[in-house]
């Protein structure tokens, strides 16, 4: 997230670094002649549950009782109603809250009812709209933060995420969430997660030729240089299969999916893709 230092100058909060002059501001909205104050918050960790501490980005608050301009990209309600405008397919809207509807049914299938298969064109169709939509919003938090945060919502088969526990990526610190969640998750390997990544290890085919896989990382490395890493497999001969073999180092992607593990010996998070629109290409 950005913010205009009263120096005239445009920062990323994870420009500033710890220790910098420049973090106490004054900080303003980066909106055309937007007046909104904003305040710096440092990146921190803090504890959720028993176990667990969950890191948040560098990231500016808006700090005082003016309003964004109507105009202004870092208004959140009127990104809100633009989205709802663009994706009213995909989108509900609830009170303050959009929900982004992702999964057959918005109810859980109860265990004795049998799986019916599903017709791929529709499931295609289906990741389009929700990879179209999902990519829409990551824009609007990446670039108004904690309130854009947390009034977007994930419905997958009639279960709740909240936005970061559905989106992941693309620097270290956030994509470093994805392989405890992976391994956190409490409903085998269905939990619908965007994970925007850049290739480490482009697609190649494994020595028994049974998949086709690439090594993902962050757009950055954590304190001490430690990367973050995942992989991405899909069956050889299927479109998503050759789509996979043409990944190249340093490219960035998305990759929307529900069908994810971890590797037994590095520990890293793992997704299985069947659809090409469970991927798309950013940069
Ligand atoms: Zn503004």
């Amino acid at each position: 997230m950005k913010a205009l230092h009263a120096n005239g100058q445009i920062y990323e909060a994870s420009e500033i670094r710890s220790g910098s002059a420049l973090k106490s501001g004054p900080w303003f909205c980066p909106g055309d002649g937007c007046e909104v104050r904003f305040k710096f918050h440092r990146a921190a960790s803090y504890a959720a549950g028993d176990a667990e501490r969950v890191a948040r980005q560098a990231t500016f608050v808006h700090s005082d009782e003016r309003e964004h301009s109507s105009e202004c990209p870092f208004n959140a309600k009127a990104e809100r109603q633009r989205l709802l405008n663009e994706h009213a397919s995909t989108l509900i809207r609830r009170g303050e809250t959009l929900l982004l509807m992702y999964g057959a049914g918005s109810e859980p299938a109860k265990p004795s009812t049998p799986v019916e298969p599903r017709p791929a064109g529709a499931v295609r169709e289906q990741y389009a709209a929700v990879m179209s939509t999902a990519l829409d919003i990551a824009r609007v938090v990446d670039r108004i933060g904690e309130p854009a945060l947390e009034s977007h919502w994930v419905r997958h088969q009639g279960i709740n995420y909240t936005w970061r526990e559905f989106s992941y990526g693309p620097d270290a610190q956030d994509l470093s969430r994805l392989t405890p969640s992976v391994r956190g998750q409490v409903t085998a390997k269905t939990w619908p997660r965007l994970v925007r990544a850049v290739v480490h290890n482009g697609g190649s085919l494994n020595s028994s030729e049974s998949w086709v896989m690439a090594r993902m990382t962050a757009v950055d490395t954590l304190p001490g240089n430690k990367a973050v890493k995942f992989w991405v497999f899909a069956r050889p001969n299927t479109d998503a299969g050759s789509l996979l073999l043409t990944f190249m180092a340093e490219q960035t992607y998305a990759l929307l999916g529900e069908w994810w593990d971890f590797m037994t010996r590095t520990e890293e998070a793992s997704l299985t893709i069947e659809q090409t629109s469970q991927v798309s290409r950013l940069a």
